[in-house]
């Protein structure tokens, strides 16, 4: 499975910073060497400009976001932080096209789902899955896409970018009661309850998953896999062990491969409290999906 990365993902942030930017180098450690990895150039501006306004970029990349729009976003507007977000396109970008030649591939970042059009939220600054998609739409216009999000927060930010696109299925399996507190509807919500175990979050995906998948019968699918299930994560308010993200890992990855439906396997969110956990579950997704595919 080729998967591509880029150094640059990562960002030294200030000291007590909430997002753990080190879970990408940390990450990629543990699969450089089993897995071929590609680095990646940034995005062109003009296909990040798809799907984004031209004001909240100027700003974005000047470093004039309100203070309300800096505290909503969740990190430092400037340059930088623009050309480390366009590295994280491109790498999901890329994987989407190697997924449709390979049958899968996996960005080692990516699945920022609370970007919109106009705004960041929640540390997600361009929205990767959404760019993509609509740049694989400029020469396959007819291309039905998937978007499977097992992340512990509902992906807001693409379910309203793609509201009303019928060759777009957003499925999202999340927290109903936490963040984002507003929710954007998509094709499927699975809301569940607060701090959901094992058994009941996997009861549920098996559950819902696979009849979308066979009525919307994709083309590709965009996994954003998440880490912030796992129990030990400060913010995603489930309850999974880390032998039920495998078990939800191998489900949903051998329902694409048996149905022969390219996948892109991208990190989402992960914030465990032992720091170096994130890096291991998403690793963990990556290598688990690999091994099906082989
Ligand atoms: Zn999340």
């Amino acid at each position: 499975m080729r998967c591509f990365y880029s150094p640059d993902y990562f960002l030294p942030l200030p000291e007590g910073h909430p997002f753990p930017m080190r879970k990408f180098p940390e990450a990629h450690a543990h699969l450089a060497g089993a897995l071929p990895v590609e680095i990646v150039a940034p995005c062109d501006d003009a296909v990040i400009a798809r799907v984004h306004a031209p004001d909240y970029l100027a700003r974005l990349r000047a470093g004039t976001l309100t203070s309300r729009e800096t505290t909503q976003l969740g990190l430092p507007p400037g340059e930088t932080l623009y050309r480390r977000s366009a590295l994280e396109v491109e790498g999901t970008r890329r994987a989407a096209l190697a997924a449709l030649t390979h049958g899968v591939a996996a960005n080692l970042a990516g699945g920022t789902h609370h970007a919109f059009p106009d705004h960041g939220e929640g540390f997600c600054v361009l929205n990767d899955v959404a760019i993509t998609i609509r740049d694989l739409h400029t020469t396959r216009p007819a291309l039905r896409v998937l978007v499977c999000d097992t992340d512990a927060h509902q992906g807001n930010g693409t379910h309203a970018i793609f509201a009303g696109d019928d060759r777009i299925f957003t499925y999202s399996i999340h927290v109903g009661a936490n963040y984002p507190s507003r929710k954007v509807p998509g094709s499927l919500d699975v809301p569940l309850d607060r701090f959901v175990d094992d058994p009941r979050y996997l009861a549920a995906l098996t559950a819902s998953l696979p009849p979308a998948v066979t009525g919307f019968r994709p083309d590709l699918a965009l996994w954003i896999t998440g880490a912030d299930p796992h129990r030990n994560d400060r913010f995603g308010q489930m309850q999974l062990s880390a032998r039920g993200m495998a078990t939800r890992d191998r489900f949903v990855a051998t329902l694409f491969r048996d149905r022969g439906i390219p996948l892109v396997v991208l990190y989402g969110g992960g914030y465990n409290r032992e720091p170096t956990h994130t890096a291991r579950l998403h690793a963990a997704t990556v290598r688990l999906t690999a091994s099906l595919f082989e």
